[in-house]
């Protein structure tokens, strides 16, 4: 993960912006060039390919560098100063905290990217806006959320046909050569990305109000016409919906072990015992398995162990963990003492990790600070 860091940055709104492809790289250049975006932070974790140069805003010369470094420094001549983020990273693997800008916008080419953006934005309470392109039939729609008691969500939209296709979606993504991404023509791309920068300026520049969160735009350039559709929020919608109210915290998890954890966010839950925590979205490893019948204890954030401890001490295979080897939540009482001496970083927590911290029925929600 790069991470490049220049400064809060010039008055304005803060912008998180996944994916740098189709419509992500154009995008990069108009929320450069608005006078109401501040600070942008980038997020993409692939590298342009020579198929990218044609439907994308790159140069041949960017063919083999990681999205976020060719964008960011893009934004930097344009936008001397722009605050700007880069994080060469898949958005399931970035720590929550660190997408909690004004407003996320999503360049995204799956389904399951997209609930992940939208769950992320629900819990910290800010809008977000999705665009996409199909190359068959030259469509470009944009659509905007606002986590609002009755705004509907991505999901409030879903029948089980999308929640079949979901898993079909999450085996290729990633893939070069996605559905619109890399075959739709350049002006495609820039289109969707031109509606969605204007949605994005209505929402930061108008205080979000909740009816933009009820219509998607669709504009058909084959028989040039544009389509409205409203949406509802569903009542058998299957996320919850709920908003964290979120925490910061001023330490970070490298000076911090697991028991000195539980006491500090046990204090701020004003609760002592009985208490649970885990990172939101990622389970605990607990032990790992290697085909070869190899078995190691282990404990870390599942995704975040790294791949030395992944490694099986017998044949150097890759070692993973089996169904029964992950566990939702740490427990105090169920930690040993060296585990409990353990710091909160080497378990695979990092600074912006949003921490869920339980007690019974109560939950609290705390995110990690610098270290
Ligand atoms: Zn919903
Ligand atoms: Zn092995």
């Amino acid at each position: 993960m790069t991470d490049r860091d220049s400064g809060i940055g010039r008055p304005g709104k803060h912008v998180v912006l996944v994916g740098l492809g189709n419509i992500g790289s154009p995008l990069v250049g108009l929320l450069a060039r608005s006078a109401w975006v501040g600070r942008l932070t980038l997020i993409d974790g692939d590298s342009y390919e020579e198929a990218n140069v044609r439907g994308q805003a790159i140069a041949a010369g960017d063919v083999g560098k990681p999205k976020v470094s060719v964008q960011a420094a893009r934004v930097r001549r344009i936008a001397p100063g722009m605050g700007l983020e880069a994080i060469a990273a898949l958005a399931e693997n970035v720590p929550m905290g660190r997408l909690r800008g004004d407003l996320i916008v999503a360049a995204v080419d799956s389904k399951a990217a997209r609930q992940g953006i939208n769950q992320i934005a629900w819990r910290l309470g800010i809008p977000w806006v999705d665009a996409g392109v199909a190359a068959e039939g030259l469509l470009a729609r944009t659509r905007a959320f606002v986590p609002a008691s009755d705004g509907p969500c991505l999901e409030c939209g879903w029948d089980q046909r999308d929640y079949d296709t979901l898993t079909v979606n999450r085996s290729c993504a990633g893939r070069a050569g996605e559905p619109g991404g890399t075959r739709a023509p350049a002006y495609l791309g820039s289109l969707a990305a031109s509606m969605q920068a204007h949605l994005c300026q209505q929402l930061l520049t108008e205080g979000s109000p909740a009816e933009l969160g009820t219509r998607e735009w669709m504009m058909d350039l084959t028989s040039h016409q544009l389509h409205e559709t409203a949406y509802r929020r569903n009542p058998r919608c299957r996320f919850d919906h709920r908003t964290w109210q979120v925490r910061t915290l001023s330490w970070g998890p490298a000076g911090v072990s697991v028991a000195e954890a539980f006491g500090r966010l046990g204090r701020l839950m004003g609760a002592g015992e009985g208490l649970t925590l885990h990172l939101a979205g990622r389970p605990l490893v607990k032990r790992l398995r290697c085909a070869c019948g190899a078995q190691k204890t282990v404990l870390g954030a599942k995704g975040r162990l790294g791949i030395r401890v992944g490694r099986c001490p017998r044949c150097r295979g890759t070692m993973e963990p089996g169904g029964f080897d992950l566990i939702p939540e740490l427990e105090s009482e169920w930690l040993s003492a060296r585990e409990r001496r353990r710091t909160l970083a080497s378990v695979g927590f990092q600074p912006g990790d949003v921490v869920v911290v339980r007690q019974g029925a109560d939950e609290g929600y705390f995110q990690l600070g610098k270290d």
